[in-house]
């Protein structure tokens, strides 16, 4: 973890930025959201269908009263939809909600940190909901980093923490949702061709660092590398520092010979993000040393694809800028 300055804010500013965000923590946003509607069966079973869960115990009322819950239950992992309000967005400002959150996330944005990903969530469930539940929420900031470097910019992370009651005001389950409020790192801009075309938009960039700058520089060289582990031998993909075998840290590479199979696929459509063809094809490919690897099949119709399929590594520049690994039908 590390620091790092932001061009235009003094080291005071920023001192000053980090005591008014940590007046934000420990303290709810706002009074209790009560959910609009109380747990019922046909949202259970619209989310059931959306997920593809076929668990009777939460869609078939006589399989349920059969079971330990004497009845229809909810998915546990349904808890915060039940006290989703709605598309609040689209709302004007002066009927949204205003709280706490939203302030702090107005502060961080006014002070050079625009941009929002939410990075993880963890949820703990204390007992089953069932039908005729009526939950409320309230949500506490439970803690702000320090300012970090990440891969996407530097910024800091949001912790909030939800709890969800019921009816009788009895804890049901709680929620830890994390976010990065950050300022993304500026993307070296090509150089300007002496027409007047505007560039072509390119793929979004890597997070390249000390772990795996070795591995971008092999693709740019030509070569598909796979780490080593030098004192038990099992390679691994993606790049990173340690054996998940053995622990041992030290490692060397084997370059691959590029022949491997459709592992698994999928086919994009939408959303179209600039710098991409469409349909995109991504595809698992298993490389034939044993390692599997993310990357696009091209040179053929997304229809064509099959599980096993027998493919060749083409290592092929994309844009300006960037090569990437990507397989084409073997001859
Ligand atoms: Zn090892």
């Amino acid at each position: 973890m590390s620091t790092a300055g932001t061009a235009g804010s003094s080291g005071s500013e920023k001192q000053a930025l980090g005591e008014r965000l940590q007046g934000f923590v420990g303290r709810e946003i706002g009074p209790p959201e009560v959910a609009r509607d109380a747990v019922n069966e046909a949202m259970i079973r619209q989310w059931c269908d959306a997920l593809e869960d076929a668990n009777p115990v939460y869609t078939d009322p006589a399989a349920a009263k059969g079971s330990v819950h004497g009845g229809v239950v909810a998915p546990p992992t349904m808890l915060q939809a039940w006290i989703l309000s709605g598309p609040e967005m689209a709302r004007p400002m002066s009927e949204q909600r205003q709280d706490l959150q939203k302030e702090l996330h107005l502060l961080l944005g006014e002070s050079g940190y625009p941009a929002v990903v939410a990075t993880d969530c963890e949820q703990e469930y204390t007992r089953y909901l069932k039908p005729g539940d009526r939950l409320s929420a309230t949500t506490v900031i439970e803690s702000i980093s320090q300012e970090k470097a990440t891969a996407l910019g530097i910024g800091y992370f949001i912790d909030t923490r939800t709890t969800f009651r019921d009816q009788q005001g009895e804890t049901v389950g709680s929620m830890r949702f994390r976010v990065l409020k950050f300022k993304p790192h500026q993307q070296p801009q090509p150089a300007q061709s002496s027409s007047a075309a505007p560039a072509k938009p390119t793929r979004l960039r890597p997070p390249i660092g000390h772990d795996n700058k070795w591995w971008w520089e092999g693709i740019n060289r030509g070569e598909l590398l796979i780490q080593r582990c030098k004192r038990c031998g099992v390679l691994r993909h993606p790049a990173r520092p340690m054996c998940g075998k053995c622990q041992s840290t030290e490692w060397d590479t084997v370059v691959s010979k590029g022949k491997g199979t459709v592992y698994s696929h999928v086919v994009l459509h939408h959303p179209q993000v600039p710098g991409y063809e469409y349909p995109l094809i991504a595809a698992l490919i298993e490389l034939e040393e044993g390692t599997r690897i993310v990357s696009n099949l091209v040179g053929m119709d997304p229809a064509e694809v099959r599980i096993g399929m027998p493919v060749q590594l083409s290592i092929e520049a994309v844009d300006e800028q960037m090569k990437l690994p990507l397989f084409r039908r073997a001859k």
